[in-house]
């Protein structure tokens, strides 16, 4: 039993049940536990004091040391403020409180000696302090270190909760009896083993960091804890999901398989396609049920091995499906695998929301007696009139556009559950990819083939539209094809529907001699389809689109896209539509138009587009900018976690030492494991948890994954 997290905090002394009432209702605060895990979200260095002549407009919170000239209320009515005029000896600034003025004015006098404490602003050429902490200087008391600065509501400082009484509850909390005999949060062989700073230790440097060394310690040590957590739990799940599920064994590479390797192939793998195809069959052969994450940017012929795990599936005797996001998705994929499965004897079909009844029926008896191999098509696959016979590998493509659920409803599809591979063009880093998709094995493939140029990125403005139209002018009139792409304003379809029309008639106007075809989501899906085709026929040169045409679409011989509006799409859309351009063999552009008035990140963000075509980079550099919660996929990833203080972006390193702690862990002490099988023997390398230790993880876990944790193991 954790005896802080069961201790309301209204027992706490200077809290009471007013303040506790409002702890829990602006800052979901309730128990010892929580106010103690609750750290300052920056730190500012007291040990100092500034000289009003140091001051600039952009500082954090300071002290400076001096006294009170003289304190006179100025203004009327709702305006009425005292202000203190306050010298260091040198310079002078103006001291203002708008609240609490009689009060104020009666607790401080001039010619005493004060330690102001708080932001300098800077208006009409004179520096100010408004409401700051005014404390009598004390020459015999040491000069305070680096100190919190804690999350204070609007309410709460209306009710006098200051930066101060923060302070002071802590302390209360930090010198309770209950704080000061705090156990362990983590097993006593890790602390020692990674020399981390103990709990005790660390969560008085947390709030009082009695150095920089400290509080950097501290904070890896907190890090690390609530990421050995995290990884507990999601390495738990996989390997409980690992010994429930078994798979079903794909021995054989079979004939499909090598007869479309050497006789229909039309170029050499990659080393990386390779490499991720070795990783599947191993999956695959393993008897455990596969669920991977290949991820690859764009372009990179992640369809080609997807295909041939599939034909793995063909070649021991079971089908296999590929589930796209949209229509026309589904239907370039098929018309590419069924070219290739003709050539060996493979059977395709495909099945979407407009396939009509009759070819319907066919292809439900098809899947039903076996003569149909692989079936491609929308999510019309996972409606629950389809049964395959047995199906033994199921191809997810763009995963973030299918939540998990839709995953698990694939699984049902048979008793044994199928070999899941989820592709994705949206890279995800990895550290942050091993904890969004924990339950997810992940491959990469990081190489493209031989002979793509990189496209080339360029940031323009409207002055500049006449020398970019040229340019498209230029690709035009060598045969080439554009792209025109306009955002998506969600809040206003109107809007963007509008800008569209006007985009596509100046197109139309600035290159009359080519037919120009137009696409956006509000298209009936047949005119859409129609429009498309347009295009990846050759007929239309120029498409104008919005930004349904981020997915997959395949025609190698554009080379050249104009994104407007850039400064509104998100780097990873950015980079998604980017890879639509640069398929073919010849050089390739993206013309990024820009708002000349955009601010200093949206800069950055197109900066980081011209610098780099390297998916990955882009999307470390998105996350960093946007916070890994607005990623792409990390909504549906089912595992939303609350990291108090570590952060996925940036963590990477703590979080590859806590996974690899927390697989130590679990390997050490099979009874972590709910399903452990008592005769297996346990992996090498594990470390082996005290029965004190054992007990203590349980609880950590049981409190902070009480909904899914299943503890009754350890009792
Ligand atoms: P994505 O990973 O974006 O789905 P695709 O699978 O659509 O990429 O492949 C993009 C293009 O590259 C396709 O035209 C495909 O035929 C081609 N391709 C795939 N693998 C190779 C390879 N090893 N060598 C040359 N071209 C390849
Ligand atoms: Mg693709």
């Amino acid at each position: 039993m954790n005896r802080l997290a069961a201790t309301d905090i209204k027992y706490l002394k200077g809290m009471g049940d007013a303040r506790a009432k409002l702890f829990a209702s602006e800052l979901d605060i309730h128990t010892f536990r929580d106010l103690l895990y609750t750290f300052p979200f920056r730190y500012v260095d007291r040990s100092r004091f500034f000289m009003i002549s140091e001051l600039t407009d952009d500082m954090p919170l300071v002290q400076i040391r001096g006294r009170f000239v003289r304190f006179s209320v100025e203004g009327e009515g709702a305006k009425t403020r005292l202000v203190g005029l306050f010298t260091d000896g040198r310079g002078m600034m103006e001291i203002v409180w708008f609240a609490r003025i009689k009060q104020i004015k009666a607790m401080y006098s001039t010619g005493v000696e004060y330690v102001v404490f708080g932001r300098p602003s800077f208006y009409r050429g004179a520096f100010s302090m408004a409401h700051p902490e005014v404390d009598r200087f004390d020459p015999a008391k040491p000069p305070q270190g680096l100190r919190g600065v804690y999350t204070l509501t609007e309410k709460m400082r209306g009710k006098q909760i200051t930066a101060r009484t923060f302070n002071t509850l802590l302390t209360n909390l930090l010198e309770h009896e209950k704080v000061r005999g705090m156990q362990e949060t983590l097993p006593e062989e890790t602390v020692k083993a990674l020399n981390l700073m103990p709990l005790r230790e660390a969560i008085y440097n947390m709030h009082f960091p009695t150095s920089h060394a400290a509080l950097k310690a501290a904070r890896e040590r907190m890090k690390f804890e609530e990421l050995f957590y995290v990884e507990m739990h999601i390495l738990r799940y996989a390997r409980e999901r690992g010994e429930k599920i078994s798979g079903i064994p794909f021995p054989r590479i079979g004939r499909a398989f090598n007869d479309f390797y050497s006789k229909v192939l039309p170029f050499p793998l990659t080393g990386a396609q390779k490499r991720v195809l070795h990783e599947i069959r191993d999956d695959m052969g393993s008897g455990r049920q596969m669920n991977r994450l290949l991820q690859g940017d764009v372009g990179c012929g992640k369809t080609l091995v997807a295909f041939m795990s599939m034909l793995m599936a063909v070649d021991n005797g079971y089908q296999a499906c590929m589930m796209a996001p949209t229509e026309i998705l589904a239907t370039q994929h098929f018309e590419n695998l069924k070219e290739w499965g003709d050539r060996i004897g493979v059977s395709v079909r495909l099945l979407t929301g407009s396939t009509g009844t009759a070819a319907r029926r066919e292809i439900h008896a098809g899947l039903a007696d076996g003569s149909i191999n692989i079936l491609v098509g929308t999510h019309a696959l996972i409606e629950d009139t389809v049964g395959f016979s047995r199906l033994g590998l199921a191809v997810i493509d763009e995963q973030h556009r299918f939540g998990v659920e839709q995953r698990a409803r694939m699984w049902k599809k048979n008793s044994v559950a199928p070999h899941v591979l989820v592709m994705t063009a949206t890279p995800i880093p990895r550290t942050l990819a091993m904890t969004v998709y924990g339950d997810l094995e992940v491959s990469v493939i990081d190489e493209l083939p031989p002979g793509r140029k990189p496209v080339d990125t360029l940031l323009r403005y409207e002055e500049q539209r006449q020398s970019v139209y040229s340019l498209v002018g230029r690709e035009l009139r060598a045969g080439r094809q554009a792209y025109i792409v306009y955002p998506l304003i969600h809040e206003n379809e109107k809007l963007s529907l509008k800008s569209l029309e006007e985009g596509y008639e100046k197109i139309c106007d600035t290159f009359p001699s080519y037919e120009v075809c137009k696409v956006h989501g509000q298209m009936k899906p047949a005119e859409k389809d129609h429009q498309m085709d347009l295009f990846v026929s050759g007929r239309a040169r120029i498409m104008v689109a919005t930004t349904v045409i981020e997915v997959g679409v395949n025609v190698p011989n554009a080379s050249v896209m104009i994104i407007e509006n850039a400064e509104r799409f998100g780097l990873s859309q950015l980079h998604q539509l980017r890879g639509r351009v640069g398929r073919g063999a010849d050089k390739s552009f993206c013309i990024l138009m820009s708002h000349p008035n955009i601010g200093k990140d949206t800069r950055k963000r197109l900066n980081i587009m011209t610098e780099t075509t390297d998916g990955f980079l882009v999307s470390e550099a998105d996350m960093k900018i946007r916070g890994p919660g607005d990623m792409e996929g990390t909504q549906q990833s089912g595992i939303a976690f609350n990291l108090r203080i570590a952060d996925l972006a940036r963590d990477g390193q703590i979080i590859s030492l806590a996974r690899d702690e927390a697989r130590r862990v679990l390997d050490g002490n099979p009874r972590l494991l709910a399903f452990s099988r008592a005769d297996a023997p346990p992996p090498p390398g594990g470390r082996q948890l005290s029965e004190q230790g054992l007990a203590l993880v349980a609880s950590e876990m049981r409190l902070r994954f009480a909904k899914t944790f299943d503890w009754s193991m350890i009792s």
